[in-house]
């Protein structure tokens, strides 16, 4: 089974990170692709950073109705910030020998990925499935990197979170950047209005 773990603060998920994910599944033929939002201790957590329940519960209405979609609460459930090595470790354990892990990352996330924590043994123990991003350059990769990553630059969309909650806080419309059942969800629980601090 090949199974591609896709991590992120998803606040909110929006079409970029579906797009990124379905081509990911698509081009590397994996079974699953997990999502497994951040989790960010409530003493550490930024104003600006919405609680672990409502960034799951957002990213499980988003890929409801996809079979080869799922989400994890491994890391929102964990009260300390996860390391990636220990999120793919939990994996490991819980999905056994037969699974092969995928790492789904953005280009800027791989551009960063030299700092994570453990990277030898990431590299080892999952492949990177480099999703490109409008405006950052894979040229920068590590060779290291580049060379065990499998790079998917097919459809690739300039939408981001910051973007939208910015869009959401200035009575701007976030229409099509997330999918509608987000979308109430964002308006019904108002969150991103400039005094939320859900
Ligand atoms: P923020 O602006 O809050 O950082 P974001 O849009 O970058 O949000 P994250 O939750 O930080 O979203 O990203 C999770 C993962 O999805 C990262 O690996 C990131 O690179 C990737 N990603 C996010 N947006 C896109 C996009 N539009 N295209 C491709 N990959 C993306
Ligand atoms: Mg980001």
């Amino acid at each position: 089974m090949r199974v591609g773990l896709f991590g992120g603060t998803f606040d909110p998920i929006h079409i970029g990170h579906l797009i990124a994910a379905e081509e990911a599944r698509e081009r590397a033929g994996l079974d699953r692709v997990i999502f497994v939002p951040c989790g960010i201790p409530p003493h550490k957590r930024p104003k600006r950073v919405s609680a672990g329940p409502v960034r799951l519960e957002m990213t499980r209405l988003a890929v409801r109705g996809n079979p080869g979609f799922e989400v994890s609460e491994f890391e929102v459930s964990r009260d300390e910030a996860s390391f990636t090595v220990e999120t793919v470790r939990h994996f490991k354990s819980e999905l056994g020998g037969r699974a092969e892990l995928f790492l789904i990352v953005g280009a800027d996330s791989l551009l960063e990925m030299h700092a994570w924590k453990n990277p030898a043994e990431l590299l080892s123990e999952t492949r990177p499935i480099v999703v490109s991003r409008p405006g950052f350059d894979l040229g920068k990769v590590e060779a290291r990197l580049r060379e065990r990553a499998l790079v998917v630059d097919g459809v690739s969309v300039g939408v981001s979170s910051t973007d939208i909650r910015a869009r959401v806080a200035s009575g701007r419309s976030i229409r099509y950047l997330v999918p509608p059942s987000v979308l109430s969800y964002i308006v019904e629980n108002k969150l991103y209005t400039s005094d939320s601090s859900a």
